[in-house]
């Protein structure tokens, strides 16, 4: 688009290159660069449409956030450290206000995972980010959605649902009268990343899954990856005091977290023995998991609350339906 060469270098070029592995960045036809050996590179890609992914009028600081986490979050699941990015955006015109604050929050994002921006493509159309990802995992220890075992025990990182009432609130405004209502959207854009938790779970989560449509969707590609079932206890979800409130009931807490979407927490399988370990590795570091189920040899998802089974159907999902 016109201008598109000032545009990349004000905007997309200023990031220092540090890392060893970048021989040469953004300015050529291809950027290279250097793989370490008896490693696999984890890639994957991830877009961020407007209208589809998040509003245009946005906070672009959150857009640009969310456009990363959400592509870290893949690296994360896999037990990968996040190395290299390209991005392709496209723009209805170049606003100096929305790429400043767009930019702002991706390279504080990326700078804090020493992820560097190796290059990309811009052009002029409705609203869009794509982002590349690349990062590394030791050949023989990426975490995947296809070693569960009968026995194994479910885990969930953070809390869950918080992005849905963000998006409730987002999308309905009557909402905004709700407590806590301005943290909830921003926790719906700023997720955090669990990079440091997929790394310490190499070599010892039997599979990992990073949660996007709803913890309720995500388990069962578990399910299916490793050909097993699985039990959940709804009581045990971790909700935030926030949710709680904004909720009116933790029950109802409980219910969202079941099925909110986008809110790149790392759900998990652990072998019964590793339990106690990965639990004080996780304290140590600072790291929050709870275990919510175990794995069974079933091949469906049950649900139980307070050890009474539970039909999906009467878990009252009205605020989903739409
Ligand atoms: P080409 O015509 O070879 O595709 P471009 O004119 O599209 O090159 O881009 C020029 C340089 O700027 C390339 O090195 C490309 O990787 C980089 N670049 C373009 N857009 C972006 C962006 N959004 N983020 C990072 N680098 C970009
Ligand atoms: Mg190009």
């Amino acid at each position: 688009m016109a201008g598109e060469f000032d545009l990349i270098n004000k905007y997309f070029t200023h990031q220092q290159v540090t890392r060893s592995d970048v021989a040469l960045s953004q300015g050529d036809d291809c950027a290279l660069l250097v793989a370490p050996a008896n490693t696999h590179i984890a890639v994957s890609t991830d877009s961020l449409i407007a209208g589809t992914h998040f509003l245009e009028h946005a906070n672009p600081q959150w857009v640009g956030h969310k456009a990363l986490a959400s592509n870290i979050s893949d690296l994360a699941a896999m037990g990968a450290e996040p190395a290299w990015v390209s991005m392709a955006i496209t723009l209805p015109s170049p606003d100096d206000d929305w790429l400043e604050g767009f930019c702002k929050g991706f390279f504080e994002l990326a700078n804090a995972h020493d992820l560097q921006l190796i290059g990309g493509d811009t052009t002029r159309g409705p609203l869009g980010i794509t982002l590349t990802v690349q990062g590394f995992v030791p050949q023989g220890k990426a975490l995947l959605r296809s070693g569960a075992k009968v026995g194994d025990k479910v885990f969930v990182s953070g809390y869950l649902g918080d992005s849905h009432a963000g998006l409730e609130v987002i999308l309905q405004p009557s909402k905004q009268q709700q407590p806590h209502a301005s943290e909830l959207e921003r926790r719906h854009y700023c997720a955090s990343s669990r990079v440091a938790l997929g790394i310490l779970l190499r070599g010892q989560a039997s599979s990992c899954i990073d949660i996007s449509d709803g913890l309720v969707s995500d388990i069962q590609h578990i399910m299916q990856g490793s050909n097993v079932g699985a039990k959940l206890h709804c009581d045990k979800l971790p909700v935030s005091s926030e949710l709680i409130e904004f909720t009116q009931g933790k029950r109802i807490a409980q219910q969202y977290a079941l099925k909110s979407g986008e809110e790149y927490e790392l759900c998990f399988t652990l072998p019964s023995h590793l339990v106690e370990s990965v639990h004080q590795a996780a304290r140590q570091q600072n790291l929050m998991i709870t275990e919510i189920g175990e794995i069974t040899d079933s091949q469906r998802l049950s649900l139980f609350d307070n050890g009474q089974a539970i039909e999906n159907e009467m878990l009252g999902f009205d605020h989903f339906r739409s």
